[in-house]
């Protein structure tokens, strides 16, 4: 299933099949396999049928309502070639990745669809597209890969008569290296592989592998303050920005100067997360380090969850994490036994009995270095603090497995929403204090809401991010699907959910706040909070024209 990562931006601008279901064939068991169905519908009840998406041509799709005025305008600026107001191209647009997205594009509610499609080819366009769209009082939806599971891509159109998507896959380039400073200035729609190809051509990285890698771009890392699988060691991609670009209704902006500067507030993190509200990312510098040549994953195993939580914890404030550090709850690490299947991992259950591990917690390390030596040195560091948590080792085999399949969920997700499954993940993250809490907090608020008569959920969770204060706590669920009203079922989980992240933790650590997060932003950063974000859109963008609904509401 690799092609997908080759699949370039140009190529599948169209082919909404390939945005929809991730995969170009669509799920199918070759990416689920029978024994996982089987796991899955012991252990949840899930019915034997099968729930194909609709094809595209039974979804109600709204004609085009760009004022005549509005579209001539934009074309005069880009062309009509890269104006698109077709059915097609304005469905291809419509919405992100979410769980209720997809359930969109299988026919429950209906998605929204932007009046029109344009792609500007360099930052001057993206400009005087959003200077159009504020002199015509059209709503402007900033599009990178799509990849949003918050509604941030949701076509909205507020109080605008229309809303155009302004996707950026034709802002591909990079623009500049400074291998001295180590800089690196990329246009903003340059894909994750893409930017690592273009990097690698000079010995350089960025190290920013989300899960959503092989289709976000670096425009959608800054506006969402993404967090990469190796972000313990590269940064989150706020530490990596040394510099944005945005065209805003009220002119192009660029900032940053310098390395470190205490020129007043960091006004750069205050495009950083602005999800598009406060105008367009054109360009992003950011920081690059030296391309790894030796990588070293492995898997170990702990016994319980609370001395998994206590080991990484110890890494993170001994600062000896490695670049990639995954724990999985009990859960989890089930389902990761569950999903593999095959004599090798009954042979590795027997092996923790034999332990005596009573309940395996699956730990990946993952470390990426220039050379032998220094790999060596890291990776002592850090099986030396772990040490005291009794770790088993599975060895390499059980970290380069969790590698080579670590971009498998999108395409294991459409599998099993074709099975009836609701399949859906969210986020948080909060102090080491708290994380035991918060944990058994949402896992009750999930598991109680999803409950029904032979209807078990399957709620997993680990933690991918550790600092010395704390770390993220990021769930998967698995629920038959409520066949006649799925999203009431998700909605009501999600909100039970919310309300118990809100006392102890962020309401999103990495996913960003779109739409479906609006509305716990003021209990998190408080009215007044929310009041310095709002004056900020008013002085950047006068007319609200800037992705309608996000970020605020
Ligand atoms: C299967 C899956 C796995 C994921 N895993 C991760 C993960 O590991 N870590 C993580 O951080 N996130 C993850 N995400 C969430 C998502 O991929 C990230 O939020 C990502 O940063 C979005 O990038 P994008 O280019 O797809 O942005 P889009 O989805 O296109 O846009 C996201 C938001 O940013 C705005 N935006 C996009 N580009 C620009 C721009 N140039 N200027 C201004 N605003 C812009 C959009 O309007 C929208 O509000 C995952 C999503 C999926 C579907």
């Amino acid at each position: 299933m690799c092609h997908t990562i080759l699949v370039s931006k140009n190529y599948d601008y169209l082919d909404r099949s390939v945005r929809r279901a991730w995969t170009p064939t669509g799920g199918s068991d070759a990416i689920l396999p029978s024994h996982a169905t089987r796991w899955l519908a012991d252990r949840t009840g899930l019915p034997v049928r099968t729930t194909p998406a609709v094809p595209d041509s039974a979804l109600t799709v709204p004609e085009s309502g760009l004022p005549e005025d509005a579209f001539d305008a934009l074309c005069t600026v880009l062309g009509q070639a890269h104006v698109h107001t077709g059915r097609d191209d304005r469905l291809g647009r419509a919405g992100g990745l979410s769980y209720l997205d997809l359930l969109r594009h299988r026919g429950f509610g209906e998605p929204a669809v932007p009046d029109a499609v344009v792609a500007p080819g360099d930052p001057d366009e993206v400009l005087r597209v959003v200077e159009v769209c504020a002199a015509h009082d059209v709503g402007i939806v900033p599009f990178g890969g799509g990849t949003s599971v918050v509604g941030g891509v949701a076509a909205l159109r507020g109080d605008k008569a229309a809303v155009v998507v302004v996707d950026l896959y034709r802002l591909d380039r990079l623009v500049s290296v400074d291998p001295v400073s180590r800089l690196a200035v990329f246009q903003a729609g340059v894909t994750g592989p893409e930017a690592e190809r273009l990097l690698a051509a000079h010995g350089l990285t960025l190290g920013h592998v989300p899960q959503s890698f092989e289709r976000a771009t670096i425009g959608g890392f800054a506006a969402t303050r993404s967090s990469g699988q190796a972000s313990a060691g590269y940064g989150r991609f706020e530490d990596m920005v040394e510099g944005v670009r945005i065209a805003t209704p009220r002119g192009d902006w660029r900032l940053g100067a310098a390395p470190a500067s205490a020129a007043g507030p960091d006004l750069r993190q205050l495009v950083v997360g602005s999800e598009g509200a406060f105008g367009v990312v054109t360009e992003v510098t950011v920081r690059v380090r030296e391309l790894p040549t030796i990588r070293r994953y492995e898997g170990f195993v702990l016994d319980g969850w609370d001395a998994g939580v206590t080991a990484v914890r110890t890494l993170a404030q001994r600062r000896v994490l490695a670049d990639v550090t995954r724990l999985s709850d009990p859960y989890e690490t089930d389902v990761a036994f569950a999903m593999s299947g095959g004599w090798k991992t009954a042979l590795v259950r027997r092996y923790l009995r034999l332990r005596k591990v009573h309940e395996p917690c699956l730990l990946v390390l993952g470390w990426e270095a220039t050379s032998k030596e220094e790999l060596a040195a890291r990776r002592h560091a850090t099986l030396r603090a772990l040490a005291g948590s009794r770790p088993v080792s599975l060895g390499t085999p059980a970290g380069e497995s969790w590698r080579h399949g670590r971009f498998a969920g999108p395409r294991q997700r459409d599998a099993l929403l074709d099975k009836g499954v609701c399949v859906e993940t969210l986020e948080t993250a909060a102090y080491w204090a708290r994380l035991g809490e918060l944990r058994t907090a949402v896992r009750d608020a999930l598991v109680g809401s999803l409950s029904a008569p032979g209807r078990t959920p399957v709620v997993a969770c680990h933690i991918s991010h550790a600092y010395e204060t704390g770390a993220s706590l990021y769930f998967t669920v698995l629920v038959p699907r409520d066949a006649d009203d799925p999203e009431t079922q998700w909605r009501r989980a999600k909100a039970a959910a919310c309300a118990a992240i809100g006392p102890l933790g962020t309401i999103t650590h990495h996913h960003a706040v779109g739409v479906d997060h609006a509305p716990y932003l003021a209990a998190e950063i408080g009215t007044l909070g929310v009041d310095v974000l709002a004056s900020v859109k008013r002085t950047l963008d006068p007319d609200g024209v800037c992705n309608p609904g996000k970020l605020l509401g």
